[in-house]
């Protein structure tokens, strides 16, 4: 295990050995030849990879940014970038999890996901290149020709191209379906495509030597909305019959946006077809474009959550090594001793306080996410109900976990800048900069008012007979079951009560659907995903207690005092599981209760969301 200043590394192995139990999926064939040294050595290399080259690029690219020359349309990215991407691919982390006939490892998505927290901590605005690139190749893969996947999907893999996703238009953010571009067959099968994408990640760099975008565009006389949508294989280069690149495909990029944060992540526009030369390559069937690319997105959300994940993880280790090391003001105890010794701030109780807010944040989202992932692998391997029931896990959790951990990035990144007082306004620290990064995550891939409406409607209530949330309910009963006798009742009933809570909101949200009530159900559904995430976290954290108390008790004892602090310094097992402890219970007797208070919100009723029209906003509409 590396010492890494990003993530704890000890906690990432509890939750994947300990409480997932991952080694148990080799008893399935995909899985059989790995074991916990193929497992432990994998995540060492990552961590190295994520710790000595993705981390000192990061800032390096926040202050480099990208850069845009008109005269030739290219994008440079920050120089720092390439030796780390460099290796990153040659660490073979391109395709972890994909299938080894696929150029992958095979690898469980959990442990997969687990090497990302390292890469997202690191350096997630660099990750975004090669794994956007991952996405591209992976659709290609599964829904490509035989054609297409020789043509592209190597190439992609091995990092001499890159790849994208290309949905948004001015038009078109959050409406996908409002979109413009156009596509007209042509006498050889392909399509001319003309139409301008903005936004787009990675769109144009020079860290590759073609770049495969995925383009969202209407086949001329397709209906109009999401049903007429088709996606298409637009090379920036033509591939020449022997693989190689060949003439210019008519796609340009007009420019990058000057952003926030992650500004070694190139934002482009691009412009499609200005000379009328630009040719596409149907993917999969025609108007099937947005069921392919949701397939990019679901896994793209998970990676978002992921993101929003290790900047909050990065966030919590810097400012908990800054406040050790910080020395300000007496303890409070001697407060009134003008002789006292100043004390490092993560004695003063405010501190404290700060530190297991995001700690307790951070190791339950860890858990979530992990647990998410854990269950697509076991929809894969797993038949029957069992199978079932793991997706209606992911389907759920997905939306959950993307806006849960993404708003909370921003949060967790500012907690972490008040702990750094006025040093960490400054950029001279890294906290500034994870604050700037973070905020983006909580509004691409779709934003999370979107992932909210999606939980509330299309994973609960349009859900048959709320299979995904009965799923979920049938995994938080066993943990309650489990607990009892090794968690204390109070934390155990609190979180009991919390589902009971959720019930009744479905509940009368059912009604409302039922009534025809479509509004209020809308003006619901952030304020329910916000509670869920809590919920989760709750149980989730309830779940690490009931292994993390008996262990501490096995290594502290009895122990109290001085000689309880004395064991702590001295054995870093009794530290973690005494620190978990206190992580898990700060989490439920602490923050958890605030739940109660979003949920009885939302059974209050107050309509003066349905109320409010435009006249309620000062604010001028534009002539
Ligand atoms: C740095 C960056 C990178 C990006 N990368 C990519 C990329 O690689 N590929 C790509 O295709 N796009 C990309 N995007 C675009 C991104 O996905 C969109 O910005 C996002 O989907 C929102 O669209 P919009 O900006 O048009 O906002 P709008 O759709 O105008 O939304 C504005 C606000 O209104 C809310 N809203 C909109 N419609 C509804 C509704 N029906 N009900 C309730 N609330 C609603 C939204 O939640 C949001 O709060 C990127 C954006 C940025 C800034």
């Amino acid at each position: 295990m590396a010492l890494n200043p990003l993530v704890d590394s000890r906690d990432v192995r509890f939750i994947l050995f300990e409480m997932l139990d991952v080694e148990k999926l080799s008893k399935y064939a995909p899985y059989a030849e790995f074991d916990r040294d193929t497992y432990e050595a994998t995540m060492d290399l990552a961590e190295q990879v994520a710790v000595e080259q993705l981390y000192p690029a990061n800032k390096e690219g926040d202050k480099a940014g990208c850069v845009f020359k008109p005269d030739t349309k290219e994008v440079i990215v920050p120089e720092a970038y390439r030796p780390a991407i460099k290796a990153y691919y040659e660490g073979g982390f391109m395709g972890m999890a994909d299938k080894p006939d696929h150029g992958g490892m095979g690898l469980p998505n959990a442990i997969t996901w687990a090497c990302y927290e390292y890469f997202m901590a690191a350096n997630y605005p660099l990750v975004m290149y090669p794994g956007l690139s991952h996405g591209a190749m992976e659709l290609i893969h599964e829904f490509g020709t035989e054609e297409q996947i020789h043509t592209y999907c190597e190439k992609i893999m091995s990092g001499e191209w890159g790849g994208t996703m290309c949905l948004t238009e001015p038009d078109a953010g959050s409406d996908v379906g409002a979109l413009k571009t156009k596509a007209v067959k042509q006498a050889d099968g392909s399509y001319l495509i003309t139409g301008q994408k903005i936004f787009i990640s990675s769109g144009e760099n020079n860290l590759y030597s073609n770049n495969i975008h995925p383009v969202l565009a209407r086949i001329e006389g397709d209906p109009k909305g999401t049903k007429g949508i088709s996606i298409f294989i637009v090379p920036k280069y033509l591939v020449n019959k022997d693989g190689s690149n060949g003439e210019y495909n008519d796609v340009a990029c007009a420019g990058i946006e000057h952003k926030m944060g992650i500004k070694g992540s190139a934002t482009c526009t691009l412009s499609f077809g200005d000379n009328g030369k630009c040719k596409g390559f149907l993917l999969g069937q025609e108007r099937q474009g947005m069921k392919i690319m949701f397939r990019m997105m679901n896994y793209a959300r998970m990676g978002v959550a992921l993101q929003g994940q290790g900047v909050a993880s990065a966030a919590y280790m810097h400012a908990a090594t800054y406040a050790k090391n910080r020395k300000q003001g007496a303890h409070v105890t001697q407060m009134l001793n003008p002789e006292a010794a100043s004390v490092s701030i993560s004695q003063h109780p405010d501190v404290k306080r700060m530190l297991l807010w995001m700690k307790s944040h951070v190791e339950g989202q860890r858990a979530l996410c992990y647990f998410m992932f854990q269950n697509i692998d076991l929809s894969v391997v797993t038949q029957g109900d069992e199978a079932k029931e793991a997706l209606g896990l992911v389907e759920l959790l997905t939306p959950i976990a993307k806006a849960g951990c993404s708003d909370m990035a921003t949060l967790i990144a500012s907690e972490a800048m008040q702990v750094y007082g006025g040093y960490g306004y400054t950029s001279e620290y890294p906290v500034e900069q994870y604050m700037r990064d973070a905020k983006i995550t909580a509004i691409y891939e779709g934003t999370n008012g979107i992932q909210s409406m999606d939980l509330t409607m299309r994973k609960i209530l349009m859900n048959p007979e709320q299979f995904n949330l009965n799923a979920w309910r049938k995994r938080v009963d066993a943990t309650l079951a489990k607990a009892k006798g090794v968690v204390e009742d109070k934390y155990i009933d609190l979180v009991k009560k919390g589902m009971e809570k959720l019930t009744e909101v479905i509940e009368m949200m059912k009604k409302q659907m039922g009534e025809g009530k479509f509004l209020h159900l809308f003006m619901n559904a952030t304020p329910l995903q916000m509670a869920m995430y809590k919920l989760a976290l709750a149980w989730i954290h309830l779940w690490m207690l009931t292994l993390t108390i008996p262990k501490m008790k096995e290594l502290v004892g009895d122990k109290k005092g001085p000689e309880r602090d004395a064991l702590l310094k001295d054995n870093a097992e009794a530290a973690y599981f005494s620190g978990k402890v206190i992580s898990g219970q700060f989490y439920i007797g602490a923050e958890f209760p605030k739940y109660f208070g979003m949920m009885d919100a939302i059974l209050w009723g107050e309509t003066a969301v349905i109320k409010a029209t435009d006249e309620a906003f000062t604010g001028m509409l534009a002539e």
